[in-house]
C-alpha cells in the first residue's frame, strides 16, 4: 500500500509545481497585503482577486503539535509514531505538515523540507538548526 498523493487543480497546481521545484509558494492579496495558505482563486481576508504567488524562506514555528501512533493506512505504519504539526510560517500563513528529524513543542522553530512520494513532491518540516 502507497502513501496518498495531493491532486492538483487550477488553483493549487502552481503551489505544488514549486514542490517539485522545492520552492515552498504561498499567495499574497494584491489589494489587503495578507498572505494565505492553501491557494485559493479569492482573498479569504477580502474577497479580491488580485492574487500574487510569492516564495517562502521556508521558515516558521509550530503553533501546535499532535503524535500520531495509528495513521490513516498501514503505508504509515513504518513511521508510526509521528508527529504533525500546524507551523505558523514568518511570512504570516500557516500550514500543517509532518515532523521530520526530532520532536517538536509549541515554538519549535522548524524549516520546510521536502519529500519525494511517487511523481510529486510534498512540503514537510524538520526542526531548525
Ligand atoms: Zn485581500
Amino acid at each position: 500500500m502507497e502513501k496518498p498523493v495531493p491532486r492538483p487543480n487550477g488553483d493549487s497546481a502552481p503551489f505544488w509545481d514549486g514542490c517539485a521545484a522545492h520552492e515552498f509558494r504561498f499567495q499574497r492579496c494584491g489589494d489587503c497585503g495578507k498572505a494565505q495558505f492553501y491557494p485559493r482563486a479569492v482573498c479569504a481576508h477580502c474577497q479580491s482577486r488580485d492574487l500574487k504567488w510569492v516564495v517562502s524562506d521556508g521558515k516558521g514555528t509550530v503553533h501546535s503539535v499532535t503524535t500520531v501512533y495509528r495513521g490513516p493506512s498501514r503505508a504509515f505504519k513504518e513511521d508510526s509514531p509521528y508527529q504533525v504539526a500546524l507551523v505558523d510560517m514568518d511570512e504570516g500563513f500557516r500550514f500543517m505538515a509532518n515532523v521530520r528529524g526530532g520532536e517538536a513543542e509549541i515554538g519549535t522553530r522548524v524549516r520546510v523540507i521536502y519529500e519525494e512520494r511517487g511523481d510529486q513532491t510534498i512540503p514537510q518540516v524538520e526542526i531548525g538548526r
